[in-house]
């Protein structure tokens, strides 16, 4: 799958980094030259945010979008960001190269089928309660609809275990890769949900043959207007990146094993 000239789900791991939400034109233009500069090819960042709470930020809306806008302009990476809502599909698709489903999306089906005359490849994350056979459904209403170009997102589910935000299922990389062939990649941000443990669920995601990765990166976490405490300065950015790379060098003898075994049963 191509977004510009960047191959998804091919030899290269791709990496997608950004806030959590886009909060000011300063904060997105020194996330993306730090991230950039670190290795990124894309960057994340939420202009319309489905938040838990209706007090909390809801997102900057068009500004983020144009704020993001100027972002690739000045760094040359492509963009992803969330779509919430039908009706903000065409404005969202005019800005956006990747259009991002959130996890309480995933089943808003209405929303999966405009998906598919959007002209844009659509990254589909994995609902908090979602069986990978429902994601594989949801991934199926985009491409029934005229899109084929999707890319599916493990970022974690919901389980008995409270000491993560949520249990990353690393299975599902191995298990998604075998049934289908589409690009899947991990995001170890929503997973963890400290940042702490996000370098080493990236690795993770690394070993066990994902596409890529998106993470959450900002340039103040503790003043961060949404998870913070899961994103990672750019010094941390820097070294997880760093850290990932002979992990990266492993990668295609380790895919090799893989299908040498025979994938799944
Ligand atoms: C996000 O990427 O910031 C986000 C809201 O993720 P999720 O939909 O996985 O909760
Ligand atoms: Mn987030």
């Amino acid at each position: 799958m191509h977004v510009g000239d960047i191959a998804i789900g091919g030899d290269e791991f791709v990496v997608m980094a950004g806030p959590c939400a886009v909060e000011s034109e300063r904060q997105v233009l020194d996330t993306a030259e730090s991230v950039a500069k670190a290795g990124a090819h894309i960057l994340r960042g939420g202009a319309y945010k489905p938040r838990s709470s209706p007090y909390s930020f809801q997102g900057m809306g068009l500004e983020g979008l144009r704020i993001l806008s100027k972002a690739r302009d000045l760094t040359g990476l492509a963009i992803i960001t969330e779509v919430m809502s039908e009706t903000d599909v065409d404005v969202v698709a005019e800005y956006a190269d990747i259009m991002q489903v959130g996890a309480r999306s995933m089943e808003n089906f209405s929303l999966l089928e405009r998906l598919g005359t959007c002209g844009r490849p659509v990254l589909l994350k994995r609902g908090m309660t979602a069986t990978l056979e429902d994601l594989l459904r949801s991934a199926q209403y985009i491409a029934a609809s005229g899109n084929p170009d999707v890319i599916l997102c493990e970022r974690g589910i919901r389980t008995f275990e409270t000491a993560t935000r949520n249990t990353f299922d690393v299975a599902a990389v191995p298990v998604l890769k075998t049934v289908c062939h589409l690009p899947v990649i991990v995001d170890p941000s929503h997973a963890a949900g400290v940042r702490a443990l996000v370098p080493v669920l990236a690795r993770a995601g690394v070993v066990v043959g994902a596409d890529g990765l998106l993470v959450e990166v900002h340039p103040d976490p503790d003043k961060a207007a949404s998870d913070g405490e899961q994103s990672l300065t750019f010094a941390q950015f820097d070294s997880m990146m760093l850290d990932l790379e002979p992990y990266l060098n492993l990668r295609p003898n380790a895919d090799r094993r893989y299908a040498a075994a025979g994938g799944l049963d």
